[in-house]
C-alpha cells in the first residue's frame, strides 16, 4: 500500500486555518475586514481573555441571506470574487474566502445575521469545523460573529498563545488602527470590565487622532499629503494582435498619500509605531517602509524611528494583495515609483513644517503592548549605512540613562500617565526637564551618513520634483488646523524661521547657545548647527561648482589599505572637486596638496580615513549623489565650530542667522537635533502657573 494519501478536508481546515488564523488578534483582523466589505459603518467588538474565551465582532453592514450564511464556511466561497480576472482588480479586502472556514475550524463559532431585505434572520453554531444548528430567528440588520474557545481543538496553538494581556495589547492595536483609517465610522472595542475605545464618527482624521490618542499626540504630528500621476499603467497591455477592436488603453490612473508623520524629536526604538494602508488595507510592506526612513534621512539618526501613519491610495490594478494568505502583504507593480513617492512626500511634509523640538517630546509609550501587524523587521539592513566611526563631535554630557532603549514604543489605549523619560536634563538648578531621545543617542547613536536626499540637490532633481504635485497641507480637509480642537488659551507652535529673531544670551560651556525671544527659551548645539549651515552650503557650491579650496603648507602623506585605496580612486574626482587635492605618493600612499576651506591641516587625514572607512561599509551601491553628501558632511563636520569653543555675540548672532537660512534647520546631517525649545507654556506650566 502507498504512503501518500489526500487528507481529508477537515484535517486540511485545520492546516490552513494556521496561516489566516495565527492568534485572537488576527481572527479580529478577518471579521473586522469582513464587516468594512459590507458597509457597516458601526463595528463593535467584545473581548473576553485576551480573545481566548470570546471574541465578538458585530456590524451594520449588509448582512447575509440564509443560503450564504451557510456558504460563507465552505472554503474559498466568497461574494467578492467571480474570476480570475477578478483578481487582478480586487477593491475589497477579503476574496479568498478562507478566513470564516478557518475560523470556524479551530473554535465555536455562532453567526448571527439578517440582511436588510429579509424579515428574519439566520443563526448558524459551528464547532471544530462541523455545522451544529442552523435557525431561523428575529435579528436586528447586520452581522454578529462570536468566536468562544479559539484553538480549543488545537492544543499545540493553544499553548502558544501569549498572556492575556498581550493578545489584548494586540487586538487593541489593530482595532485602534482600523479606527485611524475610518474615521467616518463608529468604534467601540469592549472587555468585560473596560471600554477600550469609543469613538463615534467624526469628519477628519486629525480628529479621530484627537479622539484616540488625544492633543498632545497630534500636536506631535505633521499632516502629510500628496498626489502624483503615474506614467504608465502597472500591469502589461495586451498585444496589438490580441486587442478588441473597440480596445482602449488603460488611463494610468495617480498615487495619493496622506496621514501624518512625526516631528524629527520624536524618535522610537523600533518600527513599531510605523502604519501603512493601502487602499484601506493594513499591510507591512519593505518598499513603503524603505521609502520612509529614506524620507527622514538625515533628519533623524539611522538607529531611531519615527511614528508614522500612511494612508496610501492607488488604483486596485496597481497592486497585488494576493500575496499572503493573511493578506498583510502585498507586490506594487511599480515599486520605485511608489517607494520615490513615499520618500518625497515625507520630505516634503517635513521640510514644510520645520518644526522646532520641544523638551518633552515622548508620544506615550506603553511597554506592554505591542503590534501584531506591524512590520517586526529586526535590525537595518536595509538602512545601508551604519558607520562605527567615533563622533568627534560628541559632547562631554553627563550620559543620559539609555533605559528607554529596548523599551517598546506604541500607540497604545492604556490612559496617559507621566511622559517616560528618556534622560533628565538639570535645568536650572531646582527644575528638570525632559531632554529629547535624540539627547540621549547624541553619545550612543552610531553615525551615519546619507544621501540628502532631493531638497538639498534641488539643482540635480528638480525636473523629479516637478512633476509631484504636493497639496498645500493648508488645503487638506485633514490638517489640525482645520478640526474644531479645544485648544487652550497659550498657542506655542512655533517653526525654526524664528531662529533668525532669537538674541543671544550666552553658552553654557562654551558648547551650547542660549537663546530667547518671545516665545521662549532656546538652546542651540553649536556645533551641530554650524555642521548644518556648511553642509549645506558645500553642496550648494558643488552644485554651483565653486567649492573652496586652500593649499596646504606642506602636502600631508596619507598611507591606505588596500580597500581603501580602492574606494579612494572611485571618489578622486569627487574630491578634487571639492577642494581636496591628492596626488600618488608611492604604493597606496597619496599625498594631500589642497583641502576645502575650513578644513585645517591637523584634520585632513583623519577626515579622509574616516570618509573612506564610511564608504568601505556601505552596503548599497555608490552614487554619485551618495558620495557627494557624506564628502560634504565629512567636510562639514571637521570645518565646522567645535563645543568647547567661547564665542562672541556676534559671532553667535551671525550662526542663529545662517542657521535661519537652511532648509534644515532642525537637525545636522547625522540626524542629531540642533535646536531645543523650551516654550513659554512650557515655563508657565513648570511653575503651575497654567
Ligand atoms: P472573504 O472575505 O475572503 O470573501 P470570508 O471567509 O471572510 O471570505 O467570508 C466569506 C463570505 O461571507 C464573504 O465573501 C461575505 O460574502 C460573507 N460575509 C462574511 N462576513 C460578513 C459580514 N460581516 N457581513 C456580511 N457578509 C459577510
Ligand atoms: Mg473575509
Amino acid at each position: 500500500m502507498g504512503r501518500i494519501h489526500v487528507l481529508s478536508e477537515h484535517v486540511a481546515n485545520k492546516i490552513a486555518a494556521g496561516e489566516v488564523v495565527e492568534r485572537p488578534a488576527s481572527v479580529v483582523k478577518e471579521l473586522i475586514e469582513n464587516s468594512l466589505d459590507a458597509g457597516a459603518t458601526r463595528v463593535r467588538i467584545d473581548i473576553e481573555a485576551g480573545g481566548r474565551k470570546l471574541i465578538h465582532v458585530s456590524d451594520n453592514g449588509c448582512g447575509m441571506v440564509r443560503d450564504d450564511a451557510l456558504l460563507a464556511f465552505e472554503r474559498h466561497a466568497t461574494s467578492k470574487l467571480k474570476n480570475d480576472d477578478d483578481l487582478l482588480s480586487i477593491s475589497t479586502l477579503g476574496f479568498r474566502g478562507e478566513a470564516l472556514p478557518s475560523i470556524a475550524a479551530v473554535s465555536r463559532l455562532r453567526l448571527e445575521t439578517r440582511d436588510a431585505g429579509e424579515t428574519s434572520g439566520t443563526v448558524v453554531e459551528i464547532a471544530g469545523g462541523r455545522i451544529l444548528t442552523v435557525e431561523e430567528a428575529g435579528l436586528p440588520a447586520g452581522t454578529s460573529i462570536s468566536i468562544r474557545d479559539l484553538f480549543f481543538n488545537t492544543p499545540a496553538r493553544r499553548k502558544f498563545l501569549k498572556a492575556e494581556s498581550t493578545e489584548l495589547s494586540h487586538i487593541a492595536s489593530l482595532v485602534t488602527h482600523y479606527a485611524l483609517a475610518h474615521p467616518e465610522m463608529h468604534w467601540e472595542l469592549h472587555t468585560t470590565t473596560n471600554a477600550l475605545l469609543v469613538a463615534p464618527p467624526v469628519a477628519t482624521h486629525s480628529e479621530r487622532i484627537y479622539q484616540v490618542f488625544g492633543k498632545e499626540t497630534l500636536d506631535e504630528l505633521i499632516p502629510l499629503a500628496a498626489q502624483m500621476a503615474l506614467e504608465r499603467v502597472g500591469l502589461p497591455e495586451p498585444p496589438p494582435w490580441r486587442r478588441e477592436p473597440e480596445y482602449e488603453p488603460p488611463t494610468p490612473g495617480e498615487l495619493r498619500v496622506h496621514g501624518f508623520t512625526s516631528k524629527p524629536e520624536i524618535q522610537k526604538l523600533n518600527r513599531n509605531s510605523i502604519f501603512i494602508f493601502v487602499n484601506g488595507r493594513l499591510i507591512r510592506d519593505k518598499v513603503v517602509m524603505h521609502g520612509i526612513l529614506e524620507g527622514y534621512r538625515n533628519i533623524i539618526p539611522p538607529t531611531v524611528y519615527p511614528v508614522v501613519l500612511l494612508f496610501l491610495e492607488m488604483p486596485c490594478t496597481e497592486v497585488d494583495v494576493n500575496v499572503h494568505p493573511s493578506k498583510t502583504e502585498v507586490r506594487f507593480r511599480q515599486q520605485s515609483f511608489v517607494h520615490d513617492f513615499v520618500r518625497d512626500s515625507v520630505r516634503s511634509a517635513l521640510m514644510a513644517a520645520r518644526p522646532a523640538p520641544a523638551f518633552t517630546n515622548e508620544i506615550h509609550a506603553s511597554a506592554s503592548a505591542r503590534v501584531a501587524l506591524t512590520p517586526l523587521l529586526h535590525g537595518s539592513a536595509d538602512d545601508g549605512f551604519h558607520a562605527s566611526a567615533i563622533d568627534p563631535c560628541a559632547v562631554d554630557l553627563p550620559q543620559a540613562e539609555a533605559g528607554a532603549a529596548g523599551e517598546f514604543s506604541v500607540f497604545s489605549l492604556i490612559p496617559r500617565q507621566p511622559l517616560p523619560r528618556n534622560g533628565a536634563l538639570p535645568f536650572d538648578g531646582s527644575m528638570e526637564v525632559e531632554g529629547n531621545g535624540a539627547m540621549g543617542a547624541v553619545r550612543i547613536a552610531a553615525q551615519g551618513f546619507g544621501e540628502e536626499g532631493a531638497e538639498a540637490q534641488s539643482a540635480n532633481q528638480s525636473g523629479a520634483q516637478s512633476s509631484y504635485q504636493y497639496a498645500n497641507p493648508e488645503a487638506v480637509p485633514e490638517t489640525a488646523s482645520r478640526c474644531a480642537l479645544p485648544l487652550d488659551g497659550i498657542d506655542d507652535a512655533m517653526d525654526l524661521s524664528m531662529l533668525c529673531t532669537l538674541k543671544p544670551l550666552g553658552q553654557i560651556r562654551d558648547s551650547f547657545i542660549l537663546a530667547i525671544n518671545p516665545q521662549g527659551l532656546w538652546i542651540i548645539d553649536q556645533h551641530v548647527a554650524h555642521e548644518r549651515v556648511l553642509f549645506e552650503k558645500i553642496l550648494d557650491e558643488r552644485g554651483r561648482r565653486q567649492v573652496e579650496a586652500q593649499r596646504l603648507l606642506m602636502p600631508i602623506i596619507v598611507e591606505l589599505r588596500p580597500a581603501q585605496q580602492a574606494i579612494f580612486t572611485e571618489i578622486a574626482e569627487e574630491l578634487r572637486r571639492n577642494g581636496f587635492e591628492a596626488e600618488p605618493f608611492g604604493i597606496r600612499t597619496i599625498a594631500i596638496q589642497s583641502a576645502p576651506a575650513g578644513v585645517t591641516a591637523d584634520d585632513v587625514s583623519e577626515m579622509l580615513q574616516e570618509l573612506l572607512e564610511q564608504l568601505e561599509h556601505e552596503e548599497q551601491a555608490l552614487n554619485l549623489e551618495k558620495i557627494r553628501t557624506r564628502i560634504a558632511a565629512s567636510i562639514a563636520c571637521h570645518a565646522a565650530i567645535k563645543v568647547n569653543m567661547p564665542l562672541d555675540t556676534a559671532k553667535m548672532e551671525w550662526l542663529l542667522a545662517e542657521l535661519a537660512k537652511t532648509k534644515y534647520p532642525m537637525s545636522c546631517p547625522h540626524g542629531r537635533p540642533i535646536v531645543l525649545r523650551y516654550s513659554v507654556k512650557d515655563i508657565q506650566k513648570a511653575f503651575k502657573r497654567i
